[in-house]
């Protein structure tokens, strides 16, 4: 169940990894800020990613509040990668990638 080695999602390095329990938003608000790919949500990523994203969060978790409060505003939900099956909400997420400019 732990310490597998696997290929990094995120920076494809073989090593440890381990699935990371971020919320919905943070990997939400991580992908939009390139930190990390958004293939790699969800998926075990490396010790060393993880010490990384982890920083991210803490250190713009001000900026991170707004952006959770801008979702939930403009789409009601971040948008979902592929995670079929899921019960309760209405709108099935699109895995469309928005382009920021
Ligand atoms: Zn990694």
């Amino acid at each position: 169940m732990q310490h597998v080695v696997e290929i990094c999602s995120n920076c494809e390095t073989e090593t440890k990894c381990r699935r990371r329990d971020f919320s919905e938003q943070a990997w939400a608000v991580l992908v939009l800020w390139h930190e990390v790919q958004a293939s790699a949500v969800d998926r075990p990523i490396c010790e060393h990613c993880y010490n990384e994203l982890r920083e991210v969060l803490i250190d713009r978790a001000d900026e991170i509040e707004e952006i959770i409060q801008d979702m939930d505003r403009d789409r009601g939900q971040p948008a979902a990668t592929g995670t079929s099956g899921r019960s309760g909400k209405s709108a099935a997420g699109r895995s469309k990638v928005r382009k920021v400019s």
